[in-house]
């Protein structure tokens, strides 16, 4: 059935992702803090709004796919945001990868207002958003996970429950902490390789086919060997997520080593001026001790 959806945050992730609800025949009213991703919806078959307030007034459902925890609190619990106009009995979903204390707060004074929450983050990059295959970690009620399920599809091809809200968003922090250490090993493979003088895309290509073959390697390998760091995926946001990880570790005593480790390089590499460029960056990181 068609659902009413505002959809706030129309940038690399939620463009996309916006798109492919209209193209699933649902009515969607995007918002973004700039003009021309709403124009762009609006262009593909959505609807534009000139505020938050007027996104979500009529929305069923609304979704959020911003930056970081500052941005959903704005955006979600700030005045002129979405708990204050929108439906009793609608239903907001955060796509967004945020701390999953922000979503239990989130969640608490939606309940307030008689609204229901999801949190619902994504895995699968600008590639899956476009194509339509993301994975979708979901916490939250299994009665509002079911309402969602329909919407979830038209965006995702792994879909799945995960337990009460902020469980999306303690796996989604576990999925971050896989991709950062892959990425910065494969890297770390690829200065080896070259410094060896070794056929670098005939080396990544038999790689991929073996045990060392991973979606990390399949996605950004072009990226590695032409050195092509648009984002994708910014390693400021990287870095966001890296501390998401290793404070929820610390919280319950998990050790994380490596991505101790790694989080560190995450950091150095923004400090040296790479934070916009895409996270298969990290290989500046490399070249740089190196001593190239
Ligand atoms: P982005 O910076 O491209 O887009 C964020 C959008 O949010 C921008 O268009 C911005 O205008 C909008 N926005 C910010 N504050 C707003 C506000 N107050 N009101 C309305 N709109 C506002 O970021 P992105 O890459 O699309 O990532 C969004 C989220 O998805 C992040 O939490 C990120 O960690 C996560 N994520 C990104 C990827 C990826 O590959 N890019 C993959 C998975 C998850």
């Amino acid at each position: 059935a068609s659902r009413k959806i505002a959809f706030i945050g129309l940038g690399i992730m939620g463009s996309p992702m916006a798109a492919n609800l209209v193209k699933a025949g649902h009515h969607v009213t995007g918002f973004n803090l700039t003009q021309p991703q709403i124009d762009a919806l609006v262009a593909a078959g959505g609807h534009g709004a000139s505020s938050i307030a007027q996104a979500v007034r009529d929305a069923e459902v609304v979704i959020t796919m911003v930056p970081a925890d500052p941005q959903v609190e704005q955006v979600i619990l700030g005045e002129g945001g979405v708990l204050e106009h929108a439906k009793p009995g609608s239903l907001v979903i955060d796509m967004s990868s945020i701390t999953p204390q922000t979503s239990i707060k989130v969640e608490a004074a939606a309940k307030e207002k008689g609204i229901r929450t999801l949190d619902a983050p994504v895995s699968g990059g600008e590639a899956g958003a476009v194509e339509a295959v993301l994975s979708i970690m979901v916490g939250g009620a299994a009665e509002d996970f079911a309402e969602a399920k329909p919407l979830f599809d038209a965006l995702g091809t792994t879909v799945i429950h995960v337990g009460p809200t902020g469980a999306g968003q303690t796996v989604k922090a576990a999925n971050q902490l896989i991709v950062a250490v892959n990425i910065q090993v494969v890297a770390e493979a690829v200065v080896f390789l070259e410094n060896a003088g070794v056929d670098l895309p005939a080396a990544l290509d038999v790689l991929a086919g073996g045990l060392a073959g991973s979606t990390v390697l399949n996605r950004k390998k072009a990226n590695m060997v032409e050195r092509q760091f648009a984002p994708g995926f910014r390693i400021d946001l990287h870095h966001k997520d890296m501390g998401i990880v290793t404070a929820a570790a610390r919280a319950v005593e998990a050790p994380l080593p490596v991505g101790s480790l790694v989080a560190q390089l995450v950091a150095s590499a923004r400090a040296n001026g790479d934070g916009s460029l895409d996270h298969s960056a990290l290989l500046r990181g490399v070249e740089r001790l190196a001593g190239r």
